[in-house]
C-alpha cells in the first residue's frame, strides 16, 4: 500500500507518464481514499499545464515582468 509520501515522490512520474500499469493503479488507488493527495496531484497538474501555457522566455536568465506575473496568477485564478 502506498503512503502519502510515496505519492508525492511518484506524482510527476505518474503526470509524464513514465510509470508501469502496476504502479499506476497502486497510485490511483491511493487517491481514491486519500483527499490530500487527490488535491496534491489536482494542484500539481494545474501548476504544470499553466506554466505549459507561458510563452516561452527569449533568455533563459530573464525574469518575467510584473505584468508577466499577473497574467500567470489571473490563469490561476481563473482556473481554480
Ligand atoms: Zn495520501
Amino acid at each position: 500500500m502506498l503512503t502519502c509520501k510515496d505519492i508525492s515522490e511518484t506524482a510527476t512520474d505518474h503526470l509524464e507518464g513514465k510509470t508501469s500499469f502496476a504502479s499506476r493503479l497502486s497510485f490511483y488507488l491511493h487517491l481514491l481514499y486519500c483527499k490530500y493527495c487527490r488535491r496534491y496531484y489536482r494542484q500539481m497538474k494545474l501548476t504544470i499545464r499553466t506554466i505549459q501555457k507561458l510563452p516561452e522566455a527569449k533568455d533563459s536568465e530573464e525574469f518575467p515582468d510584473d505584468a508577466e506575473i499577473d497574467r500567470v496568477f489571473e490563469k490561476l485564478r481563473e482556473q481554480s
